[in-house]
């Protein structure tokens, strides 16, 4: 059975009391539009400012059911593995003891499973396709579908889609606050769930790497989502407010810099993920840039990324979107052979981004 919220809190609650020496649960400061209190799990031995870091999220929309199962299955494994000195094993993606000892003492996890709790809570209750949030609807709005924000449309990040990319750019996010499914908020970082994640990478410093999970197309994606990378021209970049009538088109010969380290940096970590998905059962996820799919506007990968281009002081994140699995709400037992996909995929990030690390 997939977790509920509540079992997905008490999961937090229960892994730590197991393993307080190897774990700590952490609060973000923004209660949901329905009061939900959402919390971190810290997987690690050591402090938050001794050893870089790796945001993982999951739930940020709501249908998508097996992200949240995901990242508790793997935080209870590595926790038990580790305490326990053993290996993990994924189908044929295995990691020795000395590699779980190698994640949990000289990194930290931070994972963030359920970042979207009342949007879970009402497609597992009311609406299984139900994907925003639950902000109220504006004032004389009745239809069902006027409640709510697309939490991964909502960072702050060319979140002005209609002043910031071509007209003619196949951006999937709307300004109507009753789009059913991709509404972007009042405001950039308007939602409390957003704000929340924020509030993580500002906290954490040391967090290098990110990896938000979804379902269900299956791809691993890697930065940039706005328009296709180059590598030759950096002034073409998401702050230059020439190509806001351009941006997002593709083969224009126009498109969003990324250093060609980065982008080598981003794909071979992408790759390694990609195998070790392989390894479990044969599936190919395959890789990506996140514009490969379609031109995004105010996500958490490209607002992670970015967020050392606006500020100097910031570090820079490289960050995924794995969408994992090929259904939003499989039988459980399909949804666990994805879960171990999605785990062997972590931890093969977990291996090989420390070499990254700078
Ligand atoms: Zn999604």
């Amino acid at each position: 059975m997939y977790l509920n919220v509540a079992e997905i809190e008490s999961a937090i609650t229960a892994l730590h009391d197991s393993f307080p020496d190897a774990s700590k649960v952490i609060t973000p400061p923004h209660p949901t539009h329905e009061g939900r209190t959402t919390r971190l799990l810290r997987v690690g031995t050591r402090q938050t400012d001794e050893v870089p870091g790796i945001l993982l999220l999951g739930g940020i929309h709501a249908r998508e059911w097996i992200p949240p199962d995901a990242l508790i299955s793997l935080a209870a494994d590595l926790l038990e593995a580790h305490d326990l000195a053993t290996g993990l094993g994924y189908g044929a993606s295995t990691f020795t003891a000395a590699q779980v000892a190698q994640v949990v003492e000289n990194l930290n996890l931070f994972f963030f499973p359920c970042v979207n709790p009342d949007g879970r809570a009402f497609s597992q209750t009311t609406s299984a396709m139900w994907r925003k949030n639950r902000r109220p609807a504006p004032a004389g709005s009745t239809r069902p579908s006027c409640v709510g924000v697309d939490l991964n449309r909502n960072f702050d990040f060319l979140w002005d889609h209609t002043s910031k990319f071509a007209p003619d750019a196949d951006v999937h996010t709307s300004s109507a606050p009753c789009h059913a499914q991709v509404y972007r908020g009042p405001a950039a970082a308007s939602e409390p769930e957003t704000r929340n994640v924020v509030w993580a990478l500002d906290t954490h410093p040391r967090i290098q790497w990110l990896a938000d999970v979804h379902s269900a197309v299956p791809v691993i994606l890697h930065n940039w989502g706005s328009d296709q990378n180059q590598s030759t021209t950096p002034t073409d970049n998401f702050r230059n407010i020439d190509l806001d009538a351009v941006r997002g088109r593709p083969d224009d010969g126009i498109g969003e810099f990324i250093p060609e380290r980065d982008l080598e940096i981003a794909v071979g970590l992408a790759e390694r993920m990609n195998d070790a998905v392989r390894g479990v059962r044969g599936v190919d996820y395959g890789v990506e840039a996140a514009y490969g799919l379609y031109p995004t506007s105010g996500t958490i990968d490209d607002y992670a990324y970015s967020r050392h281009l606006i500020d100097p002081a910031a570090t820079k994140v490289f960050a995924y979107t794995i969408e994992c699995g090929d259904k939003f709400q499989p039988a459980f037992s399909e949804a666990e052979q994805v879960m171990r996909e999605v785990s062997a995929a972590l931890l093969a990030l977990a291996l090989n981004a420390p070499e990254t690390a700078f």
